[in-house]
């Protein structure tokens, strides 16, 4: 028999051989999960291996339980604290760094918000790890495929890093069944780290219609409604006809014609719903990295050359003040 004059040693946690398993932090505000921050479960789905969920802030321990029934999550830890309600990086990262180490996890995955873009790169810095941001598909455990240039062009990055930290786009990994699933639900460990920065205030605009990020249909209006006056008159109906989000190219925004929180595209947000109908929108190419891959694009322009017509599925080459408010009443009387 062959004999090895020393003895070799495989360390414990190599990469190699550590098991595949992800831990995906979820998001809870006042205590009601973040939907949102499900993507993380799907992401570790199809990374295979086993999937942890995290959770801390107060009543996490009510939204673990809410959690524990998201099919595909075998374990699901919670911290208890007050601290960690508003997702402050300085003290939230070395609470997930924590409980990262004593879990031996290899992929720690947050969906893309403002709470995983604030939080991850911390995690990512204390692990020593390079972030892998804004993934929209997997190709294998440690190949991603990530937009780049405002989705002109695709990047497909492989890390060598012993943990990856990922953030995923929540458009190209729609959220898991929350119901079915039957986790355990454990305790983690609270560092309690020193927080330097203190919560003082949030100013949050309120709105009765579905979120713009999530909702399954979405209106938005351009510099062609030419005023606010206008865009409050035609869009609203619109939207409450339909049941949609309202959203608003940057010129709308700009103008003052919207609120900048429904801005979509590059330096907004990014929408993927079933029917993205626009009215005044050029089709920027800042505007469509926002809105591409909605299922079904609806677009309202008096120019037939305008470039939105290039992705619209549907295209009415009409003058949106005739147009919108008669597809908003024909909408109401059906
Ligand atoms: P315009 O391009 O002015 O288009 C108005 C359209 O309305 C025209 O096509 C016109 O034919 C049509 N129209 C006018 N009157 C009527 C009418 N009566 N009936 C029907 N149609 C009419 N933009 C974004 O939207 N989101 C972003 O996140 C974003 N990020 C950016 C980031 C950077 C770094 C930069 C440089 C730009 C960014 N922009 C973004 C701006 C982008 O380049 C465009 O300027 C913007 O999208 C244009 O908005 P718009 O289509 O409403 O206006």
């Amino acid at each position: 028999p062959l004999r090895l004059s020393h003895p070799v040693t495989v360390p414990q946690y190599s990469a190699l051989s550590r098991l595949l398993s992800t831990l995906a932090v979820l998001e809870q505000k006042d205590g009601k999960l973040q939907n949102s921050s499900l993507a993380g479960i799907t992401a570790g789905t199809k990374l295979g291996g086993s999937i942890t969920a995290f959770v801390a802030g107060s009543g996490a321990r009510s939204v673990a339980d809410e959690a524990a029934k998201v099919k595909g999550i075998e374990k699901i830890i919670y911290v208890e604290s007050d601290a960690y309600d508003k997702g402050l990086p300085e003290n939230f990262a070395p609470l997930l760094v924590e409980n990262i180490k004593k879990g031996g996890f290899t992929h720690i995955v947050a969906g893309v918000s403002a709470f995983g873009k604030n939080l991850m790169p911390r995690v990512a810095a204390l692990l020593d790890s390079q972030q892998i941001s804004d993934i929209t598909s997997i190709e294998s455990e440690d190949t991603f495929v990530r937009p780049i240039y405002a989705g002109n062009a695709i990047l497909t990055v492989q890390s060598s890093d012993s943990i990856k930290i990922i953030t995923v786009r929540g458009t190209a990994f729609p959220a898991p069944e929350v119901e079915g699933g039957s986790a355990t639900v454990e305790e983690g460990v609270d560092p309690k780290a020193e927080c330097p920065t203190e919560w003082i205030s949030e100013d949050l605009a309120k709105s009765d219609r579905p979120d713009l990020g999530s909702a399954s249909k979405v209106v938005s209006g351009g510099r062609g409604l030419k005023s606010k006056e206008e865009f409050d008159r035609l869009m609203p109906p619109l939207a409450d006809a339909l049941g949609a989000a309202i959203g608003a190219s940057r010129a709308a925004v700009d103008s003052g014609f919207a609120d900048n929180s429904l801005q979509v595209g590059q330096t907004g947000k990014n929408v993927a719903p079933q029917l993205y109908l626009c009215a005044g929108i050029s089709g920027a190419i800042q505007h469509l990295a926002g809105m591409k891959d909605s299922k079904v694009i609806a677009a309202i322009n008096k120019d037939p050359e305008a470039p939105i017509f290039q992705v619209a599925d549907v295209g009415l080459v009409s003058d949106l003040f005739n147009s919108v408010p008669e597809l908003t009443e024909k909408l109401k009387a059906q």
